[in-house]
């Protein structure tokens, strides 16, 4: 941590310039001869708004200060409190530290209209993935769960492995019980681009794909992505209308912030999951957020600001797709 000093009256341009980007404060705006930094430090402005409204700019909270200020800047990013439900959330049938109904009732109580509960699926023996009658009882459960919850609502979903040739881990009778399914790659991490680029694009076309999951796989100081060619898998995503995620998990936040913009320009939907594996994790979606605004995404391209009925009605949508 750093303890800046500085006289009262250059607080906004000391501010300004130690929460932004080189190319931020590089950046020469039309008309004018020095960059962002000189004027922020050229005469006293009475807060950072002021500022940029003097150069004709939005105003630019300081996690949108990467590149060059933007004249189409978005009139309202994504907010946590946007967000009307949760999505990517594991139980003690798979992985997860607490039951079914606690994950749920943590969601409702924290004012969240609905739950997609995604515990592993059965090749990941190693997180304890659902063999198909463990499935059969859960889904038991969430009806029952459904009824007693009311009007909250959990979605049955499933995170599926996404096999090292690409294929997902249920036969299609299995995959139909589910509401929604996140595709995940969670082992076999060590492929060149072109065979890692090749399985996720399997996925990303296989019929039952509702969501991608943590798309690079990192963990963040502890493990690289594997290499893929992004342009490939964003096309693939927009063609196949896949949702991509944003794991809001702190040790993940992957989908990585640099390409959130390129998929909000091709149109591709976001979702911002915790991957959450205790009732704790549910608030980590605010460092999905975080993420998400750095790409400057609006709420109207997130998938889970859409209310329970909504959802439940996109899903819908996406399953009847298949059958035609
Ligand atoms: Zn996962
Ligand atoms: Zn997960």
């Amino acid at each position: 941590m750093q303890v800046r000093y500085c006289p009262p009256a250059q607080l906004v341009a000391e501010r300004f310039v130690n929460t932004a980007a080189p190319a931020h404060l590089g950046f020469v705006a039309p008309a004018q001869t020095q960059s962002l930094m000189q004027l922020a430090r050229l005469q006293n402005f009475s807060s950072e708004a002021a500022f940029y409204e003097a150069l004709g700019f939005a105003y630019h909270p300081p996690e949108t200060r990467e590149g060059p200020p933007r004249s189409d800047f978005p009139l309202a990013l994504l907010e946590t409190k946007d967000l009307k439900g949760i999505l990517h959330a594991h139980s003690t049938y798979s992985d997860g530290k607490h039951r079914l109904e606690e994950m749920a009732r943590a969601c409702q109580k924290a004012g969240y209209e609905y739950l997609g509960i995604t515990d592993h699926s059965q090749s990941a023996f190693y997180a304890n993935g659902l063999k198909i009658a463990q499935i059969q009882a859960q889904h038991a459960e969430i009806d029952a769960l459904n009824q007693a919850l009311a009007p909250f609502r959990i979605f049955k979903g499933i995170e599926a492995d996404i096999l090292a040739d690409g294929s997902l881990d249920y036969p299609e009778e299995v995959l139909q019980t589910f509401d929604f399914l996140i595709a995940s790659v969670h082992a076999n991490l060590k492929m060149d681009q072109a065979k890692a680029t090749q399985r996720l694009l399997k996925a990303i076309a296989h019929p039952y794909t509702t969501i991608l999951g943590h798309l690079s796989g990192r963990i963040l100081l502890r493990r690289e992505g594997y290499p893929l060619d992004y342009e490939a898998i964003l096309e693939a995503c927009a063609a196949h209308g896949v949702v991509i995620e944003i794991n809001a998990s702190p040790y993940r936040l992957d989908l990585d912030w640099t390409w959130v913009e390129k998929a909000r320009e091709k149109g591709i939907l976001l979702s911002i999951n915790p991957d959450a594996h205790d009732m704790a994790g549910i608030a980590d979606v605010r460092y999905g957020v975080q993420m998400a605004r750095k790409g400057f995404l609006p709420a109207s391209q997130t998938l889970n600001t859409l209310s329970a009925e909504a959802l439940a009605n996109y899903f819908e949508q996406r399953k009847r797709r298949i059958q035609m």
